[in-house]
């Protein structure tokens, strides 16, 4: 696994990274900020603001439809961004990345332009148990609409994926496969290479949600051979409202368009509309122009750095988080598969994770509460909500010293 391997990663200098990020040097409630929620979005380096401002300060124009140089100079940055994205995930052509506005949108449009027109009554949608809602519901609407079914893929209590379960659920009605990489509530990491080679065997299409994958894990789509897959800009240290769909170009070539609009079109009339080249097919209307050139330079921040660099230094703070978490009275840890990533969910005997939350608040340490937008997960644990603690390429042992310590004064509180 890209987990274990990146454990012999040289390391980076942790203190000289967090000064690239301007966010990490500010206060919150009187308190210099520790920031733990990076698996809800990360935090950006300063490169990534920079690139955005000097690009609507110098380049920014819409983009394939001037002959101005101002026009073809914000083109040719977007267009180099798409090839930086390829490059990231190794995909064979850049025709097979598609802009979308983030993870979300990328499986709603697969969900509606690739799924519907495959389902019948009776047909089923194999997911698993540690989905994501994004990675729920746009299936439910396409099943809603065509009669067919979702099937969830049970857990372990570790929370892992029960490998024989799902194979069992993979049978003659199966006509879409859709599995998390990363879980962001239990951090477990699914064995994504095996399943899409187990889904394929069956000649069943899959989709991969990378979401909480691409920012810790070197991915190659070649090698991985999924159908789709997804993520979002800002959790990859990007802007905001971009997100991208891999998908491989004989897919694309077949679907139709998921939303009609200007540049997704080659010609419109009344009588009909015929439509634009991948990937431009599914890029209907302006895009986040600007957006998507810092989500290269975001990129290009990762790469520098290294992924199995950040990986390695990932797994450092995972485990010694691990360690002191385990050791404050009445807390008991969500997700302990042994291939795990980047986020501690955790639960605490007697005490509201709200109240955890508006406590570390205080103290200036800003974790997550709620159900992460993954109930069914939550109902598997029979908990309503947890807290969540998530790592970034910039957190260090003093964060999570920090954030171990106000947690010692909140259960001594509610003792
Ligand atoms: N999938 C997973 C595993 C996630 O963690 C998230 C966001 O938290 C998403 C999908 C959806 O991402 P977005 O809200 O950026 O579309």
């Amino acid at each position: 696994m890209a987990a274990l391997r990146s454990r012999d990663a040289p390391a980076y200098d942790v203190m000289r990274v967090r000064g690239d990020f301007p966010i990490l040097g500010t206060r919150m409630n009187g308190r210099p900020l520790v920031y733990l929620d990076t698996a809800a979005s990360a935090q950006k380096p300063r490169v990534v603001i920079e690139t955005l401002k000097r690009f609507y300060e110098e380049d920014y124009a819409n983009i394939h439809r001037g002959v101005y140089d101002l026009s073809q100079r914000a083109t040719s940055a977007h267009d180099e961004a798409r090839r930086k994205v390829q490059r990231f995930l190794n995909a064979a052509d850049w025709r097979e990345i598609v802009f979308t506005r983030n993870a979300t949108e990328a499986i709603n449009l697969v969900a509606a332009s690739f799924a519907r027109g495959r389902l019948e009554p009776g047909d089923e949608i194999l997911v698993t148990e540690m989905e994501h809602h994004a990675n729920i519901v746009p299936w439910q609407l396409v099943a809603a609409e065509t009669g067919a079914r979702i099937v969830p893929a049970p857990i372990t209590d570790a929370g892992e994926l029960i490998l024989e379960s799902f194979i069992e659920r993979i049978g003659p009605r199966t006509k879409m496969i859709g599995v998390v990489w990363v879980s962001n509530v239990l951090g477990t990491v699914n064995p994504v290479h095996e399943l899409v080679r187990i889904a394929h065997g069956r000649g069943v299409p899959i989709l991969i949600d990378a979401a909480q994958a691409v920012q810790h894990i070197p991915v190659d789509v070649q090698a991985l051979d999924a159908d789709f897959l997804v993520f979002s800009g800002h959790k990859l240290y990007g802007p905001s409202g971009v997100g991208v769909l891999h998908a491989k170009a004989k897919h694309l070539e077949a679907m139709p368009p998921y939303q009609g609009g200007g540049d997704m079109i080659e010609t419109v009339s009344f009588k009909g509309s015929t439509w634009n080249e991948i990937p431009f097919k599914f890029e209907a209307g302006t895009p986040d122009i600007a957006g998507i050139v810092a989500l290269g330079a975001a990129i290009d921040y990762v790469e520098g750095l290294g992924l199995d660099a950040i990986a390695a230094h990932e797994a450092e703070m995972l485990a010694y988080a691990t360690r002191a978490i385990n050791q404050v009275p009445g807390v008991r840890v969500i997700g302990t598969a042994p291939e795990k990533c980047s986020v501690l969910t955790f639960a605490m005997d007697g005490v509201h994770p709200q109240d955890i939350a508006t406590m570390l608040d205080l103290d200036g340490i800003a974790v997550r509460t709620g159900h992460h937008c993954a109930m069914p997960l939550h109902e598997r644990f029979g908990l309503a909500a947890s807290a969540r603690a998530s790592i970034g390429l910039y957190t260090t042992q003093e964060d999570i010293d920090a954030f171990v310590r106000s947690l010692h004064r909140v259960a001594e509180m509610f003792r």
